[in-house]
């Protein structure tokens, strides 16, 4: 389908399954090299990246954790802005290899935060593998080492990723008309 309906917009194919597919190859197999010899664990957060860490991890042939995690927001009412926890994360990762896999980096404020958040319990290395990268938006710098795709500045769904809840379960990725 070249174009789906998601509750009351419309988005067109931008990145069929087979390029997705591809890319993920490439970045697991990238991943299985850098991490020979050792056993990382990856930290999948939720929601938008259960399909590509599905994919990614069937990929990689590494010993290996895989655990969930979700970001709470909370806006304190004498906060400046929105506070992030980090939420879900039942390993100890002090002195682990870690990789965050995430769906999209888009002002890249979230991956800064998770940063900051695990790195006051001191693990051995952190790397960021992400989907996809929207560079004209990141308003953060970011050291993004596995990077599958990077996009414009449009609205995405698809493939994991939502528009208000739907829209999450399609094998291509759309983009907002
Ligand atoms: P950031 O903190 O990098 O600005 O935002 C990251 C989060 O915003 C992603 O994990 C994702 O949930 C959401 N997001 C950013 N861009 C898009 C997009 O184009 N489509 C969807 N569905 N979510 C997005």
């Amino acid at each position: 389908m070249d174009t789906i309906q998601v509750k009351d917009k419309t988005f067109r194919i931008s990145i069929p399954e087979s390029k997705i597919q591809e890319r993920v190859k490439a970045i697991a197999n990238k991943i299985n090299q850098d991490y020979a010899g050792k056993n990382p664990v990856f930290l999948s957060v939720l929601n938008g990246s259960f399909i590509f860490t599905a994919d990614l991890l069937r990929q990689v042939n590494l010993p290996c954790e895989i655990c969930f995690v979700k970001l709470a927001s909370y806006q304190g009412v004498n906060s400046s802005g929105s506070i992030r926890e980090l939420i879900g994360l039942n390993v100890d990762v002090t002195n682990r290899h870690v990789i965050i896999v995430e769906d999209i980096v888009d002002t890249g404020l979230t991956m800064a935060h998770m940063l900051d958040n695990l790195m006051k319990q001191n693990p051995s290395s952190i790397d960021i593998c992400a989907l996809l990268v929207k560079p004209g938006k990141l308003q953060v710098k970011l050291d993004i080492r596995y990077c599958c795709l990077e996009i414009p500045n449009d609205f995405i769904v698809g493939y994991g990723l939502d528009y208000d809840g739907y829209g999450r379960n399609t094998k291509d990725i759309y983009t907002l008309v």
